[in-house]
């Protein structure tokens, strides 16, 4: 029986079967970025790409799906 297979939903790698909707690395990226926001609120998205080392795209992606707050653009 063939597993059905999930695709991250921020950078679209196929993932394990897992209770989330992201592959671990973009869980762990995600988690990075709202703690960064949890400390300094209303960041631009340049400033926590800068601040977490992830691309920018991925951040504006994040902030796309609503894992986040609001940002300040
Ligand atoms: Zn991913």
């Amino acid at each position: 029986m063939e597993a059905f297979v999930r695709h991250c939903r921020l950078c679209n790698e196929s993932i394990e079967s897992s209770p989330f909707t992201m592959c671990t690395t973009c869980l762990y990226e995600s988690e990075q970025v709202r703690q960064f926001i949890s400390k300094h609120p209303l960041v631009s998205i340049e400033e926590i790409s800068r601040a977490t080392n992830i691309p920018f795209q991925k951040v504006e992606q994040m902030a796309e799906l609503g894992l986040n707050h609001k940002y300040k653009v």
